[in-house]
């Protein structure tokens, strides 16, 4: 069979330990036989990010900017241990974080559903996908411990020297107190990315502040969703059949626990960290979610929500075969294929890439599972095998479709 052929190439930013193994087998195993890959490699492990200063990494964004879609493999974060253990010149930031910036990028969560993995909140049919705004509030916050009698105001300064100052509190005893930001430039952005990536899903968008009591503050938000809505993308979410909905925090919280999914939900920095983690393990497991970096002028960068899966990797070190199950980073490779395919306009690279999600979601449901879904995955006889041995029963099913 000749292979799928591709015309601009994806930016593949190779990552560390489990993840990195796993990357390479999905390749051999599931991509290569099929289609003739066509990547610019840049390798983002740490040993790599070291060497090169982390230059790699801001090459790698700045290129995707170029490129318009890259995919990713989960990457260490270094902290004081990671520091040691691989004796670094320095404790690099964050790949994520630096892509993030570069891109000025929105990410975007979904877990994939397969039938026999119930939900916990039994009306979720469709995977909702949380996109969490990953900028300011209270992660950019400046706080203080106020000992004892005082009155604390707000003081803005402004270039010519003029000053706006506005009451908080008149403390009669001690307190806390805690002074939070965010920007236009940053909320548009957040906007314009979630409009795109709804448009793309062809998915209703929701958004909730609570902007009856944060009258200033979280209104802000309010309008200028509202303002990208009406002057960007109101028709266009007509054309598409979908529709944009504000409402409040707490109210959309109760519709979402009624609601049968199927929908993308916009969140503040906080409500995102909170609410993803609360439908990640709703649905049962961190290795079935998916990640996509969106930025506001179309650009994707598609990765696993999971980490590198330290524990696994020092058992493949070992000698082991593990179990450590590679879908979320299948669903990158497949999301960033796709997405390439509808760009180049490549039919047979995007059937290709909903043949590869069609295949690996059957291959659970027959029952042939890791480690980690075979406590999950109800009502059926179940085959738990290495990664290698799943990914190997994709291709044979890919084979068969
Ligand atoms: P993790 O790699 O997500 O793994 C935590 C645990 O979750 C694993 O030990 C495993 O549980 C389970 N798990 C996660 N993914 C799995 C998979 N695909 N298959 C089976 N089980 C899976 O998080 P971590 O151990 O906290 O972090 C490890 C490294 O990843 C850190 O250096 C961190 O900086 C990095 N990290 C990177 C990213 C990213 O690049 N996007 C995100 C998060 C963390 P069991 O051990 O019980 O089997
Ligand atoms: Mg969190």
């Amino acid at each position: 069979m000749a292979k799928i052929q591709m015309k601009t190439p994806l930016v593949e930013m190779d990552g560390d330990e489990m993840t990195r193994v796993i990357w390479q087998q999905i390749k051999d195993i599931v991509l290569s036989p099929f289609v003739d890959l066509k990547t610019e490699y840049f390798d983002l492990s740490l040993v790599n990010r070291d060497a090169t200063d982390d230059r790699v990494t801001v090459e790698s964004a700045l290129r995707t900017k170029e490129l318009g879609v890259a995919v990713k493999c989960a990457t260490i974060t270094p902290n004081a241990q990671r520091m040691e253990e691989y004796t670094l010149k320095k404790m690099w930031k964050s790949p994520n974080g630096t892509i993030r910036a570069i891109l000025d990028g929105t990410v975007f969560r979904a877990p994939i559903l397969v039938d026999g993995i119930t939900p916990y909140v039994s009306c979720w049919k469709k995977p909702i996908t949380i996109a969490r705004h990953a900028y300011g509030d209270v992660y950019r916050d400046s706080e203080m411990y106020v000992p004892g009698e005082a009155l604390a105001e707000l003081v803005v300064t402004f270039p010519d020297g003029t000053t706006k100052r506005q009451e908080i509190h008149r403390f009669d005893g001690p307190g806390i107190l805690l002074g939070m930001h965010n920007t236009d430039r940053s909320i548009e952005a957040f906007a314009r990315s979630c409009f795109t990536y709804a448009l793309d899903i062809k998915q209703d968008l929701w958004f909730a502040t609570k902007d009856t009591i944060s009258k200033t503050y979280d209104h802000r938000f309010k309008d200028i969703f509202q303002e990208v809505f009406d002057s960007d993308f109101a028709s266009r979410f007509a054309e598409a059949g979908i529709s944009y909905f504000y409402t409040l925090i707490d109210d959309v919280v109760a519709r979402i626990m009624r609601s049968e999914g199927g929908i993308l939900w916009a969140c503040k920095n906080y409500d995102g960290d909170v609410m993803s983690d609360m439908v990640a393990s709703a649905c049962g497991s961190l290795a079935m979610m998916t990640s996509v970096l969106v930025s506001p002028d179309g650009k994707y960068e598609y990765e696993a929500a999971h980490g590198t899966v330290t524990r696994h990797y020092y058992k493949y070190l070992k000698g082991e075969k593990t179990s450590t199950n590679p879908m979320a980073t299948l669903f990158a490779w497949s999301g960033a294929l796709k997405k390439r395919g509808q760009l180049d306009q490549l039919p047979e690279l995007v059937a290709f890439a909903e043949r590869l999600e069609i295949a690996s979601i059957q291959v659970i449901e027959d029952g042939i599972v890791t480690g980690d879904l075979a406590v999950l995955l109800e009502d059926r006889e179940k085959t738990v095998v290495n990664t290698e041995g799943f990914l190997q029963a994709i291709a044979d099913k890919l084979n068969e479709l």
